[in-house]
């Protein structure tokens, strides 16, 4: 089994999720008491966020691209960064390790495909609903055109996932505004929904849809899993 090398703490809250799920996953594939190799870096989010904030980019790039670098000498067979807005980096994040950076939209575009969704609806932070880093990758590298909500909409998805679901705070108002949103552009025409942000399924899961739901963090896992038991 190879080592799985975590870039978490964006936040600590969904990094728990994929924890879970590696082991979890691992277990039922492998039985008895395995469970997944992996290395943890898990940054202070607050100084994440801040540089996303200011726009300070660069400053984000050159923190991640050290602790890859730190997770690659302590070990670590693959990359794995676990948020969907940093990978914004990712590129820049690649050329400053050895080991693969295995990309979250490289691990959601194969269940899009297979459920045949054509024009699925992407929650997420604004960062990733309106720069092109995201939706032009699985655009460009995967043939898929994803929907965005309204700009209100966006704006309200974007404060529950740093004032709320960042902070560990599930709210039952909050999990009604995301119902409502994806009932209303279901009707506009999405034909699914991408869970865009690695804490969105702490607040809804697929059952809470008509349409097929596509959570990056389980996926994202899963595919890190495939990777490290050699079964890509
Ligand atoms: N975890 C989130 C994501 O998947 C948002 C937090 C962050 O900005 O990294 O985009």
């Amino acid at each position: 089994m190879k080592t799985i090398g975590l870039l978490g703490g964006m936040s600590w809250e969904s990094t728990v999720t994929y924890y879970q799920v590696l082991n979890r996953m691992t277990q039922a594939r492998l039985g008895g008491l395995h469970s997944a190799k992996c290395l943890i870096w898990s940054f202070d989010f607050a100084e994440i966020e801040a540089a996303q904030a200011a726009g300070d980019w660069g400053r984000a790039t050159d923190l991640m691209s050290a602790a890859a670098r730190n997770l690659e000498r302590g070990g670590a067979d693959c990359l794995v960064v676990c948020t969907n807005t940093m990978h914004k980096m990712a590129h820049d994040v690649q050329q400053a390790i050895d080991i693969p950076l295995l990309h979250i939209a490289d691990a959601t575009a194969p269940a899009v495909k297979t459920a045949g969704c054509k024009a699925p609806l992407l929650l997420a932070t604004a960062y990733t609903m309106e720069q092109d880093f995201y939706k032009g990758h699985l655009r460009d590298k995967h043939g898929i055109n994803v929907r965005v909500p309204g700009s209100d909409d966006r704006e309200e998805v974007h404060r529950i996932i740093y004032e709320e679901l960042c902070k560990g705070e599930i709210w039952a108002d909050s999990k009604q505004t995301l119902l409502e949103i994806v009932e209303k552009e279901t009707q506009a025409g999405s034909d699914g929904v991408i869970f865009g942000c690695t804490e969105i399924g702490l607040l809804v899961s697929a059952e809470d849809f008509a349409v097929p739901s596509f959570d990056t963090t389980t996926l994202h896992a899963e595919a890190a899993l495939d990777y490290a038991l050699n079964q890509t």
